[in-house]
């Protein structure tokens, strides 16, 4: 079921959205050559407890994982797309990392991702992550009343293939509110017309994910957890928390 969310709803949730944004902020301040992944995730959580959010990651145990999910982040280092655990893992000079992370505040939820490199870029990486970013931009700026998840799916897609990335196509984005995913699923793939139509309310986690060696296998790891291109090539993985309006759509996951 899909739930429209009035306008005080839509409030609440960029309050939500202001802490994940201030606390993928904090993860990517913390991040440097030498870094262990689980300080990112210290630094996240100190974000969320100051606000007094809750973490709808940390815990999270859906259908195919084997264990409840240890951080409030997910930290996907390189050729990992997305899931990634935030452990001991140390950062190394040219790392491409893509930070996750959701916030429950007042019962309203939001969710976002980044994607940086650490120490010294190299220029594929920069590329990825640019094409990743348009491929997003263009998913939100097809979210407009009127059109419908297809258009979305299609404007991400188009993004896609002009940069020759592939995508997990298992994976995309979600509805979202009281809980961190709600109907309608937002594939990062899709005809223009088609899906659940846009309405002033609908809010919707867009997240594009793309792998550089322009392949869309990718595997699960054996924690269980990790997305990784088979191919080994890099991935990225961007994402914001909007509402479609009637203004046109909102980004709800900024500071
Ligand atoms: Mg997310
Ligand atoms: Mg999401």
């Amino acid at each position: 079921m899909v739930e429209i969310k009035t306008d005080m709803a839509l409030e609440a949730m960029r309050e939500a959205g202001r802490v994940v944004a201030n606390a993928l902020a904090a993860a990517r301040a913390a991040a440097a050559v030498g870094t262990r992944l689980r300080e990112l995730d210290a630094a996240a959580r100190a974000v969320l407890d100051d606000a007094g959010a809750r973490s709808p990651f940390l815990g999270y145990r859906p259908s195919f994982a084997p264990t409840p999910f240890p951080g409030v982040i997910c930290a996907s280092v390189n050729d990992a797309v997305a899931h990634g655990i935030p452990d001991d893992y140390r950062l190394r000079d040219g790392d491409l990392v893509s930070v996750d992370c959701g916030a429950e505040l007042d019962g309203w939820t939001g969710d976002a991702a980044i994607s940086f490199t650490v120490g010294t870029p190299r220029p594929a990486d920069l590329e990825l992550i640019a094409a990743t970013q348009r491929a997003l931009d263009a998913g939100i700026a097809a979210a407009t009343v009127g059109h419908r998840v297809g258009d979305i799916s299609h404007a991400i897609d188009a993004v896609a293939r002009e940069a020759a990335c592939g995508m997990p196509s298992d994976f995309g984005g979600h509805g979202i509110g009281r809980h961190m995913h709600e109907d309608p699923h937002v594939p990062n793939r899709g005809r223009p017309g088609r899906g659940f139509p846009l309405r002033h309310g609908l809010a919707l986690a867009i997240e594009p994910m793309l792998m550089a060696g322009g392949r869309d296998k990718y595997r699960t790891d054996v924690d269980g957890w990790t997305l990784r291109t088979t191919d080994g090539s890099r991935a990225a993985h961007i994402e914001h928390t909007i509402a479609v309006t009637e203004e046109g759509p909102r980004v709800l996951t900024l500071p």
